[in-house]
């Protein structure tokens, strides 16, 4: 599943082909958003912004798009009035004089108006959105917050309550770059080692978001890669690497289920 840095390189994507100009034709697969296919036209993409794991489309007039893409949903972008060439069933378009916004196979698309927003059931539960809406220092307090610090840093970064937009691999990559193991809680650090795992949040996303899901520096990716990696494992430290070796310490990477998800660790690396 995507986690924040695709999401907001998808919404990047999709707000330079349509953001700032007026929608010329909408579709929607949905019945109940049949109406909005003429109501839109016309009316300009103001922003495009993700939210965690959902993207929403500020439109002109106070309509806004929201989507949630699930395991299967996808964005295309094509010139307008074209497809591209997919058996997956398309769900909404948004196109503009130059472009088409197309989203297949997703199951969650709502058109609402501020209030709706608002109460949107998955947007109000959702935390500060790890790419766009935190600092080190807010991380930090977060965690040590009566809330959050008791319970596992496995458990808490897949909690989108805690931070919109960490998933599965994003997890496994922080703990390791943050040197805590999974098990951990913020509650058994000190102040300063939970601001530098607010740091090490921050570091992995925006690295991750910047490079296109590559999470490791420079040298270890020259390395990976000279080692004859592919890019499934050569972009991770620890995801998806079990049994092999741990790029700064050598030791075997275990893999194990924490929380109903697949978590690597190095426990030589992640001893605090
Ligand atoms: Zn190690």
């Amino acid at each position: 599943m995507p986690e924040g840095p695709e999401i907001h390189r998808e919404a990047d994507k999709i707000r330079d082909a349509i953001g700032n100009q007026p929608c010329r034709y909408a579709y929607f697969y949905h019945d109940h958003l049949k109406p909005f296919e003429k109501e839109l036209v016309g009316s300009t993409f103001n922003s495009v912004e993700a939210h965690g794991k959902g993207m929403v489309i500020e439109i002109e007039g106070g309509h806004y798009f929201y989507s949630h893409n699930q395991l299967y949903g996808k964005w295309y972008i094509k010139p307008a009035g074209e497809y591209p060439d997919t058996n997956r069933e398309l769900r909404a378009e948004l196109r503009t004089d130059l472009n088409s916004a197309l989203l297949y196979s997703a199951s969650e698309i709502e058109i609402m108006d501020k209030e709706s927003l608002n109460e949107h059931s998955y947007l109000t539960k959702l935390g500060p959105d790890v790419l766009r809406d935190v600092t080190p220092e807010l991380i930090a307090e977060r965690a040590g917050s009566d809330q959050f610090n008791g319970r596992s840093f496995a458990a808490l970064l897949l909690d989108q309550q805690f931070l919109g937009g960490v998933g599965n691999y994003l997890r496994t990559e922080i703990l390791f770059h943050s040197a805590i193991h999974p098990k951990d809680r913020p509650k058994d650090l000190t102040d300063e080692e939970l601001l530098e795992f607010g740091k090490s949040v921050l570091t992995i996303s925006h690295r991750s978001y910047e490079s296109g899901g590559i999470t490791v520096d420079d040298e270890s990716l020259r390395t990976a890669k000279s080692r004859g990696e592919k890019r499934k494992t050569h972009r991770y430290y620890l995801f998806g690497r079990e049994d092999d070796d741990c790029r700064v310490c050598g030791s075997t990477i275990v893999k194990k289920k924490i929380s109903g998800r697949r978590i690597y660790i190095c426990s030589n690396c992640q001893n605090r």
